[in-house]
């Protein structure tokens, strides 16, 4: 459920139009509801109210600062893979305490950062990072709050890409090998061992995966247990997916049942690491049509429509081959001319496209197009190839938007570059 609807054949985000913002701010940018964002998260979080546990909203997935405030405001808490994570949450207003830290490769100073800042858990990727934490917590006097990222060899049934629970990726430490790293953890002098994590992937659409997953944690569990070590958090990650096509996901309180379920005669208090599932369909990437162009020198005769955003905003489609839902801003009459299109940007690339072969009503260059459930892994993933400035975001509160981040200019592209350096 969103606030992206036509009223009256015109596309509003909650009370107002995609075509006044465009006016007013120029195309391409992203647009964020403030209600979708509020009621996913209260969704979400409400769907595990009658246990104790901790919501902690997935930086990565949208990092603007204002909506990772929306989210410290209605009590969550954060989960982070980067010192420049940790920077914009406590900007943001989260409580240390109610930071987890997750990733393969925390380098020293984010690691120092992370313990100055008194997060409330490292989740531990590799026996060396172990020792590191150890080490650095030594140097710093403090005691390292530590969780072992468990890799449960489960598969999320997810794009390549975006597995992280199957033995071949990168992340966590097998489980049947976690054993010996907690027995080592809890003789080092510099950690306390506080928990138990795991993350099997993204855009999950079933429960079972993650149901296997946290049976196999479970197991574990009661291992760690045998062998005098408690636990007081455990942290399944996030992962559940939305509908970007015609997926059909499980509904939070599905998703929320089926765990608690699970964790009945479990002692612990559960964290979760949602990202996707709160921001996706809470935003929307409009771009303004530029031009139309046939090429029929193939086999088949292709149409093009070419936008001015590109791989560099949105990064989904070349990189995942994803799907987003692509809607005119004004709602075409129904009579309005279908064609198969490539929607496409101006980068310099072949992969540089939204939509392939996809059937849309005709349009024409100066039409806005609203690239749909951009919310998560939109802008935080976008970059400036091409020397493309980033572009605006903006958040709507009812009848009212503001820009929550100002379209990048020319200056701010070469900042930090220095033509002063050369003999
Ligand atoms: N937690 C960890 C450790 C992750 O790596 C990710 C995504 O990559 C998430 C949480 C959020 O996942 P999602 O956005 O699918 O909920």
């Amino acid at each position: 459920m969103h606030h992206f609807k036509y009223r009256q054949n015109t596309l509003f985000c909650e009370d107002v139009s995609i075509q006044d913002i465009s006016a007013k701010i120029g195309t391409p940018f992203y647009v964020y509801s403030y209600a979708t964002l509020k009621r996913h998260f209260q969704v979400f979080d409400a769907a595990f109210e009658d246990v104790s546990k901790l919501i902690c909203y997935s930086a990565k997935a949208n990092t603007n600062l204002t909506v990772l405030k929306i989210f410290a405001d209605l009590g969550c808490g954060l989960d982070i893979v980067s010192g420049g994570e940790l920077y914009r949450g406590l900007m943001a207003g989260f409580s240390p305490d109610r930071i987890v830290y997750s990733g393969v490769g925390k380098r020293v100073d984010e690691i120092d950062y992370a313990l100055e800042t008194g997060i409330l858990m490292f989740n531990v990727e590799s026996p060396v990072e172990l020792e590191l934490i150890n080490r650095r917590a030594g140097e710093l006097k403090k005691r390292a709050p530590v969780a072992i990222r468990v890799n449960p060899d489960v598969d999320p049934k997810t794009h390549a890409y975006i597995s992280t629970g199957l033995a071949k990726n990168k992340f966590g430490i097998p489980v049947d090998e976690a054993l010996h790293e907690y027995l080592h953890a809890k003789e080092m002098e510099n950690i306390k061992i506080v928990g138990v994590s795991c993350h099997i992937g993204s855009q999950l659409t079933q429960i079972d995966p993650f149901i296997e997953a946290l049976r196999k944690v479970k197991k574990f569990v009661s291992r760690l247990t045998q062998e005098g070590i408690q636990i007081q958090y455990l942290d399944l990650g996030g992962g559940v997916g939305i509908t970007y096509d015609d997926e059909q996901p499980p509904h939070p309180v599905d998703y929320a049942a089926a765990i608690k379920a699970e964790l009945k005669d479990m002692d612990c208090t559960l964290i979760l690491e949602p990202g996707r599932v709160i921001t996706g369909n809470a935003g929307v990437l409009i771009t303004e049509v530029q031009y139309t162009k046939v090429n029929s020198g193939g086999e088949k005769e292709k149409r093009f429509v070419i936008v001015d955003a590109a791989m560099n905003d949105l990064a989904r489609p070349a990189l995942y081959s994803a799907y987003h839902e692509i809607l005119p801003a004004q709602e075409p009459a129904e009579n309005t001319v279908q064609q198969e299109v490539d929607v496409v940007g101006p980068i310099c690339e072949t992969g540089d496209f939204m939509a392939r072969d996809r059937m849309m009503p005709e349009v024409q260059p100066g039409e806005l197009l609203a690239i749909m459930s951009c919310g998560a892994y939109g802008f935080s993933m976008s970059s400036t190839y091409n020397s493309r400035p980033k572009v605006a975001e903006v958040l709507v509160d009812g009848d009212q938007f503001r820009i929550i981040r100002q379209r990048e200019s020319y200056e701010d592209l070469v900042r930090g570059e220095d033509l002063s350096t050369l003999p």
